[in-house]
Formats: structure tokens, sequence, C-alpha cells
């Protein structure tokens, strides 16, 4: 199935302008089997978007964008979201996975100073990294992936999105189909997960771009 692992809900990500049901709407509609929210160091949405996952039957997994000391890291399976540069990556890493978490870098070389840019090579054990990036130019995007394959991290794809039109510009493509996180972080710690892109009316796997 198709999923977009990294979206900013309104309530706790004041740059959106999405509100949950519109999210989740919008993601049905395309076609994706589920739908993930990553607010900026915030797990505050975590109780209602699993409240309202139970009551649409719709899979919603809640992560968190943690800007690390090094750069952005969207994780799953955290059970904190720490205030910005308040840890060290790979701290961060370890501490997601000393949870059973997933985590991978957002937008490495996005021109923003937020990315791990350079770190990338850096960091073990990160579980993928973002080689599309709706809010990145395609030139860093491209840099992601040689980073991906010299360094041989799963590539995957996510739109980033603040606002409903952006939303799953891009797509991960998964081998299996997790109706809960902890099935979603096995997924995605596979190793098998593909990045796609979003074609008007259906997503296409890509090895390149
Ligand atoms: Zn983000």
């Amino acid at each position: 199935m198709f999923i977009d692992m990294h979206v900013h809900e309104w309530s706790f990500s004041r740059d959106s302008i999405m509100p949950l049901k519109d999210i989740v709407a919008r993601a049905k509609e395309m076609g994706m089997g589920a739908i993930c929210i990553t607010d900026h160091d915030s797990l505050g949405i975590k109780t209602e978007a699993e409240r309202y996952s139970r009551e649409i039957g719709f899979p919603i997994f809640v992560g968190v964008e943690v800007l690390t000391v090094q750069g952005d890291i969207v994780a799953f399976g955290s059970p904190y979201a720490f205030q910005p540069r308040t840890i060290d990556a790979q701290e961060f890493i370890n501490y997601v996975h000393s949870y059973g978490g997933a985590c991978f870098s957002a937008h490495p070389f996005r021109n923003n100073n937020r990315g791990l840019e350079e770190h990338l090579g850096v960091v073990k054990m990160l579980d993928g990294v973002e080689v599309l990036n709706g809010s990145t130019s395609l030139e860093a995007n491209r840099t992601a992936l040689e980073y991906s394959r010299k360094y041989n991290i799963q590539p995957v794809a996510c739109s980033d999105a603040h606002k409903l039109e952006k939303l799953g510009c891009y797509a991960t493509w998964l081998p299996e189909d997790p109706r809960t996180l902890e099935e979603f972080i096995q997924v995605l710690r596979s190793g098998k997960c593909r990045p796609a892109i979003w074609e008007g009316d259906h997503y296409r796997i890509v090895e390149d771009f």
C-alpha cells in the first residue's frame, strides 16, 4: 500500500492549515492505505488521532518530527517529543530504537539548515531517508538519493505537507498493509519500502528521478 509518512496537522503544527479530518479524507481519496501525522516536536494529537482512527476504521499512525542538534528526524514509536536542538541525532536514533521504534532523516539537504546533510553519512541505524520530500528542491532531493545509495539507507518519499494541495504528492510504497503502529514500524524497518510519485490519479514507484 501507499502511505504519506510525513504530514503536519494544524492543532500542534502551527505552520499547518490542515485539520485531521481533511487529511484523512484526501488520503483515502488518493487511494492511500493509511496516513501518518508527524508534528514538529509534539505528539499532542496522538490520543485524538487514535480515537478518530478507531471510529472510522482507517489507520492513522502518529509520529513526531524532532529537530535534533544535527537536523530533523521523523520518528515512530518514540514516547517523547524532544524540544528543538536538545538531543544529538545519534542519541535520538538510539532512543527511538530502544523503544522498538523506527525513524528516518527528513529532507537531509533542504536549504533551511534543518537537514542532517553530511551527518547522514555519519549516523548509524537510520531506518530510512527521504529522497523525495515535497517541500524540497529537486536538486536537494537528488543529493539525498545519492546519499541513500552511497550509505545504503532505505529511500522513502513523503509530502511534508502543511496544506491539502501538497498532501501525498510523494508517498512511500509498503510491501505489507499494516493496521497498527507496531505493524507499521516493523514494515518500515524491513528495508523493503520504496519511494513513489503521485501522477494525478495513481502512484508510480520510482528508482530514479
Ligand atoms: Zn515536516
